[in-house]
């Protein structure tokens, strides 16, 4: 082990041209590559469209021995070994389905030393016949895809992943790679402690996708908000996501009878239509795809020109992932958001009737992308610094807010102390939705009950809509002003807040932007 020198990575450069046509590798690519050609265990964190499979598909040509690929799923496994195939590399996957005369087949090609990679399902790689046989051939490394499921901590945990971390014990001279698109800090020590990789190599890629411009609108006509991006992207390909499957048929079926190219996609579905919905898209038949978070895990389709969330994901990382279809050939692209504040609920709704274990971690993860959505910063610097990454960029010039597209308010402060003043008098009781009505002056009855209209805050805010003031509340929120507290998110004041009632410090507030969607 040790580092690699130029003349090293020469055969993989080699490689690189002569089977995929590229010219360069992207800048962690060539460390990654290196670290997996000098047998050194590591952990590779890359963004969706990064270009985590090339970091061990190359060196699988390099290395002497066979490569295995872990990965979760079958259709990704299958996308992977027919694209290699179709480049010339001899790649091969064993799964249920197979018949023994398929699986007898594989195993000769493996035998006599032809396969380099060779892809598996974590379950199937696992079991006693699938270990021993492998002993008795030379591999080179494992790569393990997707890595986060074997981690608690992640968004997809699989029982089954755990079982790899005997791979370090039966195959003593592989090395182990470790891939995901999970940047946190947590899931990355535990994945190299649940593989038990041997001091590896820790890459972090950078988060940040520069050739995405990211828009975020409040909803208000969402159909017409979605034509509107479709329509500027005539011809060109784009997904549409939708919480549900109820919104995805209604959405498909909307665009379809406006004209617009396009076909429904989600788990309802039977495998035969999803199958041939995809397809249709891949190979450019239809334009657009109207889909739920079932679609997109491992398609590689780099000239995704646009994706809108018809609403609004559950976390920063479904939305990074999502997000990130568009424009994986590095040109530009744009990503629309249209959000609402019923959003929020309509996951806590879902949450509430899951798997109530971890609630409140997602629902804080809610509440991240919400105040990512209401908020006034840079879009690329708040996503990147949600992964915990520097961005120093004063104008990215690809965002709704440097793009100056959102319609801030005159003055801010006074506005704001308005805000801060009803919540002091609330005294800390009450969250987003009852602090709305309080200041906008609402007759609900539990506010008359409470006595609430007394307040000298009572209907401060009467002349505007109940959304709106909704909406600065939560951009109070993203800008560290305000700050959800406890069980059951009740608003109270940050230092900076009782800073800015003095006005002290300086805050953006925007009024529903209708200008970029009208
Ligand atoms: P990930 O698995 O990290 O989501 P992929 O490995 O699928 O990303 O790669 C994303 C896209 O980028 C693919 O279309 C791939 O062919 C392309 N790509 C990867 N590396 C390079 C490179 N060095 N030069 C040009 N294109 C690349």
């Amino acid at each position: 082990a040790g580092t690699v020198t130029q003349s090293d990575s020469q055969p993989a450069y080699e490689v690189l041209r002569r089977v995929w046509g590229y010219d360069e590798f992207r800048p962690l690519q060539e460390e990654a590559v290196s670290d997996v050609i000098a047998s050194r265990d590591s952990l590779v964190v890359l963004p969706t469209g990064g270009g985590k499979s090339l970091c061990y598909q190359v060196p699988a040509l390099v290395r002497d021995g066979m490569a295995v690929v872990v990965s979760p799923l079958i259709s990704l496994m299958k996308d992977q070994v027919d694209a290699l195939t179709a480049n010339g590399v001899a790649a091969a996957l064993v799964n249920s389905t197979q018949s023994d005369e398929q699986k007898r087949t594989t195993a000769a090609r493996i035998r006599s030393g032809e396969i380099r990679l060779l892809y598996m399902a974590p379950e199937r790689l696992l079991s006693e016949r699938t270990l021993s046989f492998l002993e008795s051939v030379p591999i080179s490394f494992f790569a393990i895809d997707e890595a986060h499921c074997v981690s608690n901590w992640g968004h997809d945990f699989r029982p089954e992943y755990r079982g790899l971390r005997i791979l370090k014990q039966r195959f003593p001279d592989a090395s182990v790679h470790a891939f995901t698109a999970t940047a946190s800090e947590r899931v990355r020590d535990d994945i190299a402690e649940q593989l038990q990789l041997q001091s590896p190599k820790v890459l972090v890629g950078s988060f940040d996708r520069p050739n995405l411009t990211y828009r975020m609108l409040p909803s208000d006509g969402k159909l017409r908000q979605i034509r509107n991006v479709i329509d500027q992207h005539r011809g060109e390909s784009g997904v549409v996501y939708c919480i549900t499957r109820k919104e995805v048929e209604q959405t498909a079926a909307a665009l379809e009878s406006a004209g617009v190219s396009s076909l429904p996609y989600h788990a309802g579905l039977d495998d035969a239509t999803r199958q041939a919905n995809q397809e249709a898209f891949i190979q450019e038949k239809v334009d657009v795809i109207v889909a739920t978070v079932a679609f997109g895990m491992g398609i590689d389709k780099s000239n995704v020109r646009f994706v809108i969330h018809a609403g609004m994901p559950k976390s920063i990382e479904h939305y990074q992932q999502e997000s990130g279809r568009a424009g994986r050939d590095g040109l530009a692209a744009e990503c629309v958001l249209i959000y609402s504040g019923g959003d929020t609920m309509t996951w806590k709704r879902i949450m509430e009737n899951g798997d109530r274990s971890n609630f409140e971690d997602a629902m804080k993860s809610v509440y991240s992308m919400a105040d990512l959505c209401s908020g006034v910063r840079c879009r690329h610097a708040a996503i990147v610094s949600y992964f915990g990454q520097e961005f120093d960029v004063d104008n990215c010039n690809a965002c709704d807010v440097c793009l100056g597209e959102l319609d801030t308010v005159e003055d801010p402060v006074t506005l704001s102390q308005k805000i801060l003043s009803g919540v002091i008098r609330l005294k800390g009781r009450f969250g987003v939705a009852y602090t709305v009505k309080m200041l906008t002056g609402s007759r609900d009855q539990k506010l008359m009950d409470a006595g609430h209209d007394q307040l000298s805050t009572y209907g401060l805010l009467s002349n505007e809509a109940a959304s709106t003031v909704k909406m600065w509340v939560e951009q109070l929120i993203s800008q560290d002003y305000l700050a959800r507290v406890g069980e059951y998110g009740t608003l109270a004041l940050t230092p900076t807040g009782q800073q800015l009632l003095k006005r002290i410090g300086s805050v953006t507030l925007t009024r529903p932007n209708l200008k970029s969607s009208s």
